[in-house]
């Protein structure tokens, strides 16, 4: 019987994932903090967890997925104060940015996409409960959560938290009179200059950790099927949402998922390196599937490296892609080559093994091409059909005709009209420069932008 396994973080192993209703399979991904145009980073953590989401309900599975956009934080605060812009203002314009990126790139949106302001009440009252069960105190700047009081914290950061402590000093929250130095703010009393809501300790804002446990729970129901997120969610914002969600006398996520870091030039990719790569550069340079089959031929947990070179062969091996599209368009309607599928669903179940996946599919277009060479029309059709349904069941996009307008102009289009319409008028012809740098003739008409190959 088919059984997906996955790399369990809180296991450290591979395990069986069977969904908590039959059929059915409920997820939840931690979005983008929008103060910033995205970064490639975070452009890894979408895909792959849009590979996983298509894969399972190519499976048969009726998928619900959740992302949220962390709308209110410190990051947040701190740039539209520098801007002396109101923080919706940031958060409007880089959510947007976000989507019109994810777009491009196909990562289909959520079912539901929680925006962190919108539940602070729930979070208040959640945080309350959390008090009353002994799991949180109060002290001169805020709410904390006492990490003391739950067994077991530190599961999902695999190492004992004592040899944390001294790597991690700058990832801890510094406060005079918290009780650990692992405890962690549930809730901010207001400073001067920052946005607040009401609540039982005054005026403030809720901490970070505390709008996903809150969020997925009330999505999702206790005991959701996964959690998922980049390496370096894992501990502690990861820990501290499970930490929360247990403390609250729920059963929090049956499975961790974690995808591992993008390095450029053979460095961890972070901003506080300084190597800030942004998504939008990438889209702007290169085809925007180019970075979904990059994803795909490396395994998802380990480390991606991310140069122009990669870049370019990924979109060579795409030009190749294209043209089986092209050539195998008019073949007979087939049934997809059995043996294939199954070698497909082989690899995917195998904790996603995408790179496998993805050579599975080249050889597959090898193997039809060399029928059709030889003039077997009918082998040619069902391994054409098969090379289709995986490449589908991962979102890779193959273009068939030139001049078909895939989803990713069809969103440049969009967004250039929007442009228009905001009188921005320099991001309009930006977007117009990207077109036509992909190839396209665009014309302004009266119902909007046009575009159409030369
Ligand atoms: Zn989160």
């Amino acid at each position: 019987m088919k059984v997906l396994r996955l790399h369990d973080t809180a296991e450290g192993r591979l395990v069986d994932v069977e969904p908590r209703e039959p059929g059915r399979f409920s997820m939840y991904v931690c979005g983008p903090t929008v103060y910033d145009v995205p970064h490639i980073g975070h452009a890894r953590m979408a895909l792959v967890f849009d590979v996983l989401r298509r894969y399972l309900e190519w499976s048969g599975l009726d998928v619900t997925f959740v992302s949220n956009i962390t709308d209110i934080e410190d990051k947040i605060i701190a740039r539209a104060n520098e801007r002396r812009i109101p923080f919706e203002e940031l958060t409007t314009t880089y959510e947007k940015a976000w989507y019109d990126a994810m777009d491009q790139m196909g990562v289909r949106r959520p079912d539901a996409d929680p925006h962190a302001t919108a539940y602070v009440e729930k979070m208040v009252d959640f945080i309350g409960g959390l008090i009353d069960r002994g799991h949180a105190y109060e002290t001169s700047d805020g709410v904390y959560f006492s990490i003391e009081t739950l067994p077991g914290y530190g599961l999902l950061a695999r190492q004992p938290l004592e040899s944390l402590r001294a790597g991690a000093s700058e990832r801890l929250e510094q406060a005079e009179d918290k009780r650990s130095p692992f405890d962690f703010a549930l809730w901010k009393k207001a400073k001067p200059g920052e946005p607040t809501w009401p609540s039982p300790w005054g005026p403030g804002r809720p901490g970070w950790h505390i709008e996903c446990t809150v969020m997925s729970l009330d999505l999702l129901g206790d005991g959701f099927d996964l959690h998922g997120g980049g390496q370096d969610l894992a501990f502690p914002h990861h820990e501290n949402e499970r930490a929360q969600a247990l403390g609250g006398g729920h059963e929090f996520a049956r499975h961790w998922v974690h995808n591992g870091w993008v390095e450029v030039e053979g460095k961890k990719m972070s901003k506080s390196l300084g190597n800030f790569t942004d998504l939008t550069d990438l889209l702007e340079q290169a085809d925007a599937r180019a970075y979904r089959l990059l994803i795909l031929q490396s395994h998802y947990r380990s480390p991606l490296e991310v140069t122009g070179d990669t870049i370019e062969r990924a979109e060579r091996s795409l030009a190749s892609l294209d043209a089986f599209a092209r050539r195998t368009s008019d073949l007979p309607r087939a049934d997809a080559d059995v043996t294939v599928l199954e070698r497909f669903v082989e690899a995917m179940d195998n904790d996603l093994q995408t790179p496998e996946a993805t050579a599975l599919l080249f050889d597959t277009t090898t193997r039809a091409n060399a029928a059709l060479d030889a003039g077997d029309v009918d082998t040619a059709a069902t391994l054409a059909a098969a090379a289709k349904e995986i490449a589908g069941a991962m979102g890779l996009e193959l273009r068939a005709t030139a001049g078909e307008v895939d989803a990713a102009t069809a969103a440049l289009v969009r967004q250039r009209d929007e442009a228009r319409a905001a009188k921005d008028f320099a991001a309009a012809d930006r977007i117009r420069e990207r077109l036509v740098a992909s190839g396209w003739v665009v014309e302004d008409t009266a119902s909007g932008t046009k575009v159409r190959r030369p």
